[in-house]
């Protein structure tokens, strides 16, 4: 009787997360984050800081949301573009710009002066100062 009632907590369990997306390192990101803000919220109770303690619900939501969702692509490519952008802030060898004909996406090595890009997509030439 019990063992039934396991197995069918187990099955419904099993058809519950199959197909979720999961977590990556958005998620962990969203996490770490959420716990900043509470523990800056408990420090700071009697402050304005107390208001970080609401505000740690936003990531742990969004994070807890990407985590039982079942749209797997549009979760993959959130963590994407988020790690894309953190290998942005780390990379101090190049500058990133959007041509202006097609809003590629251009890398170009960092500290050279006024130079003049060429868009490998669409062909068009800009000049940016690195
Ligand atoms: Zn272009």
């Amino acid at each position: 009787m019990i063992r039934d009632m396991l197995q069918k907590f187990k099955d419904a369990m099993i058809r519950f997360l199959s197909g979720r997306y999961g977590s990556d390192k958005l998620n962990l990101a969203l996490l770490g984050g959420a716990l900043a803000l509470m523990i800056l919220g408990a420090v700071g109770r009697r402050s304005w800081l107390s208001v970080c303690s609401l505000l740690a619900y936003v990531p742990l939501i969004w994070s807890i949301f990407r985590m039982y969702s079942r749209n797997v692509e549009a979760r993959r490519r959130e963590n994407a573009a988020f790690l894309r952008f953190f290998s942005r802030l780390k990379d101090r060898e190049h500058c990133y710009f959007h041509c202006p004909g097609c809003r590629q996406t251009v890398r170009v090595p960092r500290g050279r002066g006024k130079i003049s890009i060429r868009c490998p997509k669409c062909g068009m030439q800009f000049i940016k100062k690195t």
